[in-house]
């Protein structure tokens, strides 16, 4: 369905930019894949899949970082056709308690970032009068949790993003929609199981157990795999005229 096209994930050397990488693989699309950590893995791992893939290690906090990984990207492929904005960290803590330097730190990469990325690639895809923006934002885009002040915000923008970007484009080929997840144990998440069973003593298990039942009705991990297969739907003719949804993937969490 991607044959000869060419997808952009920030954030693909890990957990659900990897499995979105992959699936959009799966169907044909090209690669470049961009994030810290185990990259040579990553590119191995995509490449397994038969596509072409490169990397750009542009750091999503830097503006004229985003930039350079824009410009070498449409000189590789010839343009970005898929972009997937999913980069992201987190930080846990009280807003009197927030350090300035995280707050700062979560609102570029999690938010500013897409806003660049987005300006970036629209005018070629416009051209085309085809493109597929993804945006990776969370349940905590659509309700808040206590002590995520700067996840919460930026994710809340980010839906906001998403809405003007497809607003914007309703009338062309190329559609913009986020994918709000739940739970997905990835390294980000495994952080926070481990502070729990640190501060209450908890085995691993039993901290997993308490952080599910606290939000997800389903006590079950929503997987980079089955978030993959939803931006693949995103980028199919069956999703033509879907514009602007924030689609949750959350095993109940905002149904409550
Ligand atoms: P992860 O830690 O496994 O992966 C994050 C990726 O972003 C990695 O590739 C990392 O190298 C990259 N990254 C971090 N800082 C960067 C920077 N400054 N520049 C470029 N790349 C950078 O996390 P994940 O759980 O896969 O998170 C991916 C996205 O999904 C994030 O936006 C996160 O907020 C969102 N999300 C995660 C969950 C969850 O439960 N894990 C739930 C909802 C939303």
């Amino acid at each position: 369905m991607l044959n000869g096209k060419t997808a952009l994930v920030t954030g693909s050397t890990s957990g659900i930019g990897l499995g979105i990488a992959k699936a959009l693989a799966r169907q044909g699309a090209n690669i470049v894949l961009n994030g810290f950590g185990e990259v040579e893995a990553a590119r191995a791992e995509v490449a397994a899949l038969g596509v072409k893939v490169s990397y750009h290690g542009a750091d999503m906090s830097k503006p004229a970082e985003i930039e350079d990984m824009m410009q070498a990207a449409a000189a590789e492929f010839g343009r970005v056709d898929v972009l997937v904005n999913n980069a992201g960290i987190q930080h846990v803590a009280n807003v009197e308690d927030f350090p300035a330097d995280r707050w700062d730190a979560i609102i570029a990469i999690n938010l500013s970032s897409a806003f660049h990325t987005t300006r970036l690639a629209l005018p070629a895809m416009r051209a085309a009068n085809w493109g597929r923006i993804i945006n990776v934002a969370s349940v905590h885009g659509l309700v808040a949790s206590a002590q995520k002040s700067a996840y919460v915000a930026a994710k809340h923008g980010v839906v906001g993003l998403t809405k003007v970007t497809a607003l914007e484009t309703a009338t062309t080929g190329v559609t913009c929609n986020a994918i709000c997840p739940g739970w997905v144990l990835t390294p980000l998440v495994q952080k926070q199981v481990d502070a729990k069973a640190a501060a209450l003593g908890l085995s691993n298990e039993e901290a997993t157990k308490l952080l599910l039942g606290e939000k997800e009705p389903s006590m079950q991990f929503t997987t980079p795999e089955e978030l993959g297969e939803l931006a693949v739907f995103f980028c199919s003719p069956a999703a033509n005229n879907v514009r602007g949804v924030a689609w949750n993937m959350d095993g109940g969490w905002a149904a409550q």
